[in-house]
């Protein structure tokens, strides 16, 4: 072997460079996690790419922590409790190390020899959620990369249980069709895209004042989409949707559904995972009666990216969204073999997600999924109550989930410039980079979104927050009267 070669796979090589950079990543998260330091140091993307070009000009360096130690400084940091923008976990550690082991042994998944263990777990682990959302005896699904796949493969099962014609085999001319919230993430307008659907087939069923499926509209929509000649094969029901965090009726969605022979789909991406506490469980009843649900568990159960559970009321559907004869991979295609990966997932070769979720459940017990889920939507809830209690604050609407939005108003009444106004506090929190959050436009209005991803974060960081959106919205007012 060469030499270059013989040195980068030197177990020794590793051993060293893996103390070194665990002992890098605790000193990270120790510092991390006192919310001392920035949540991001933010740069513009055009300097960050300089940045970086002028890096990679660079000779190349045989120890690597330099580098490794750089990675980290640029980017955000999930663990610091500041950190309350995206629906992104900030990972148990103990995930990630699983991550290290997974990475090396780098099993392809796709067919039994290639992932013994991960494919039993895979098993294991769809049929444990499946069980928690209580999805019946005959219940069971598979892992995938991201709830995008995940909605697009679960869409893919209904059109070929629940559509009239095989698509798969013959295509079709036939106008097919989903209904779904106006608030629904857009991975599923997406999804309906990429399946040929069309904007006529993505049927969008206004939201009420909570921002839920106006569910008493699906009958009357159903009847115009029939008598413009489309079939409606699927209804997604939103548990939680993506902007505000809120639940639609699943119950009624169920009922509809079940009434009409059609595919009732529930995209839990973010909040299928309220199905484990007892306090917000009500939040998803009925998703037991959805003929699949999707659930990351990186968004709510502190795996990293990315891992989604697509769960089915019928194990045996599964089976149904790829009816493709790969003679080179399996021996029977027609077998329900749920040690085959690649039968029932989108891809080929796949990443042994199930290995980090397994290690989590069998280290600290389903109940840490629990209490995350409490933690944050009890955070969320108290929140709400310190933004209503103070002046000068709007709440967009009573948080269901761990998201909250809502603006500064200050003594302003005009529309636009309350827009302006949190525009600029928003963009000013990013640069000054203590905490990290988002927004939002509803109806048309922007507003301040937080999402309350780390359970180290407390009521007093999130005073803290308000206190300097507050500054901020003070300043800028007074700014904007002098222009003005
Ligand atoms: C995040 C989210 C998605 C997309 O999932 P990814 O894992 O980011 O691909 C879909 N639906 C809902 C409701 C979500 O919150």
């Amino acid at each position: 072997m060469n030499e270059r070669l013989h040195t980068a796979y030197s177990p020794e090589t590793f051993r060293a460079q893996a103390h070194a950079l665990v002992d890098v990543l605790a000193d990270h998260l120790a510092q991390a996690e006192t919310g001392q330091q920035p949540t991001l140091n933010y740069l513009d993307p055009d300097d960050q790419l300089a940045y970086w070009q002028a890096d990679f000009k660079k000779p190349v360096n045989a120890d690597p922590l330099p580098l490794l130690r750089d990675m980290i400084g640029r980017s955000i940091h999930l663990h610091n409790p500041k950190f309350m923008g995206h629906q992104v976990t900030p990972p148990l550690p103990l995930a990630a190390l699983t991550g290290l082991l997974t990475g090396l042994l780098n099993q392809g998944m796709a067919v039994y020899e290639m992932g013994m263990t991960a494919n039993a777990f895979e098993r294991i682990v769809t049929h444990w959620l499946a069980g928690r959302l209580s999805l019946g005896s005959e219940a069971g699904g598979l892992l995938t990369s991201g709830g995008t796949l995940a909605n697009l493969t679960a869409l893919l099962t209904a059109r070929a249980v629940a559509a009239p014609t095989d698509v798969w085999e013959n295509g079709t001319s036939d106008r097919l069709a989903i209904m779904v919230s106006d608030e629904a993430h857009y991975c599923v307008d997406r999804a309906a895209r990429i399946m040929g659907l069309g904007t006529d087939g993505i049927i969008k069923i206004p939201t009420n004042d909570r921002f839920q499926m106006q569910t008493e509209l699906l009958e009357p929509y159903l009847e115009q989409a029939k008598a413009r000649g489309l079939t409606v094969f699927a209804v997604v029901g939103s548990a939680c949707s993506t902007s505000t965090g809120s639940y639609d009726n699943l119950m009624a969605i169920a009922d509809f559904c079940t009434k009409h022979n059609i595919w009732f789909h529930a995209d839990g991406a973010h909040g299928g995972v309220a199905a484990l506490s007892d306090t917000y469980r009500p939040l998803v009843q009925g998703i037991e009666r959805a003929d699949s649900v999707v659930v990351d568990f990186h968004k709510m159960m502190m795996i990293p990216a990315l891992v989604t559970a697509v769960l089915y009321k019928r194990d045996t559907d599964s089976y149904r969204t790829f009816q493709q004869k790969a003679q080179y991979l399996w021996a029977d295609a027609n077998a329900k073999d749920w040690f085959n990966s690649g039968k029932r997932a989108f891809e080929c070769t796949k990443l042994m997600m199930s290995a980090k979720v397994y290690a989590v459940l069998r280290t600290y017990g389903d109940e840490i999924f629990t209490e995350n889920v409490d933690t944050l939507y009890g955070l969320a809830r108290r929140f709400a109550g310190q933004i209503q209690q103070r002046a000068g604050f709007e709440l967009a609407v009573e948080p269901e989930s761990n998201i909250v939005c809502f603006r500064y108003v200050g003594d302003l009444t005009d529309p636009g410039q309350l827009d302006d106004l949190n525009n600029q506090i928003r963009r000013q929190l990013l640069r000054d980079g203590q905490f990290y959050i988002v927004q939002t436009t509803l109806r048309g209005r922007v507003y301040l979104r937080v999402s309350l991803m780390n359970p180290l974060t407390t009521d007093d960081h999130l005073a803290t927050l308000l206190t300097e959106v507050e500054r901020l919205g003070r300043a800028f007012s007074k700014k904007d009267a002098i222009v003005l």
